[in-house]
């Protein structure tokens, strides 16, 4: 990530003060290259980030949980391969008013559209079906039909007790995990470059230019 460090930390600058929703977009656009990513369904766009941060942080992920059952912690470990399992299927047909209507994953886009409405599941079950008005069952209809078709609109990881042997599921935010991967390879920059300027003077373009070995090998001799 030698070139890709000033290219890295400028998309974390660009943002960090947008909302969670509009992020993974932007990271995808400043780093992956996409084009326009707020128009790709958010499995797609998700999808595209895990492939793009595997690469950065390694395809492994690990955290601890709390069981259900007894209370007691749980390592949690997956893998991101784990979750890009299940692609998309198409086409997504839901019963609405005895007529079967053709639903489409939701965008970025949708999302932000959504979350501004009053009722923001409800909105986006519209947006997705070309529905203005839909009830509140048929909105959870649309919902349920989306999840059924690509499991990673909001992935689940089982993990069994290792004290009870209880079964808890948990639910995996891919967005608020890679904004965190990327907060922490931001700071480690920002740290590798305050030391570097403090302690020879260079100037923050001057660092970034150098490859990361580099960077690590002043490092071990300004500390020395
Ligand atoms: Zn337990």
């Amino acid at each position: 990530m030698t070139d890709g460090a000033r290219l890295f930390l400028d998309a974390w600058t660009h943002a960090r003060p947008q909302p969670p929703a509009r992020r993974a977009a932007t990271l995808l656009a400043r780093l992956g290259g996409e084009a326009e990513p707020e128009r790709l369904p958010i499995g797609v766009r998700d999808r595209r980030l895990l492939e793009l941060f595997a690469g950065m942080a390694g395809a492994h992920l690990a955290g601890v949980a709390e069981c259900d059952s007894c209370g007691g912690a749980i390592e949690v470990a997956a893998s991101v391969d784990m979750l890009m399992s299940g692609p998309p299927t198409a086409p997504i047909l839901v019963e609405i008013d005895g007529e079967r209507v053709p639903v489409r994953f939701p965008t970025t886009h949708d999302v932000l559209a959504a979350v501004a409405a009053p009722d923001p599941s409800r909105r986006l079950a519209e947006l997705c079906a070309g529905k203005g008005e839909l009830g509140a069952g048929e909105a959870e209809q649309v919902g349920a039909a989306l999840l059924a078709a690509d499991p990673l609109l909001d992935p689940q990881i089982a993990v069994t007790c290792p004290d009870c042997g209880a079964e808890t599921v948990f639910g995996f935010d891919v967005g608020a995990f890679l904004w965190a991967k990327v907060e922490d390879r931001a700071r480690h920059l920002l740290s590798q470059i305050h030391r570097l300027a403090c302690a020879y003077g260079w100037t923050e373009s001057e660092i970034l230019k150098l490859p990361e070995a580099r960077r690590a090998a002043y490092l071990e001799l300004s500390a020395a």
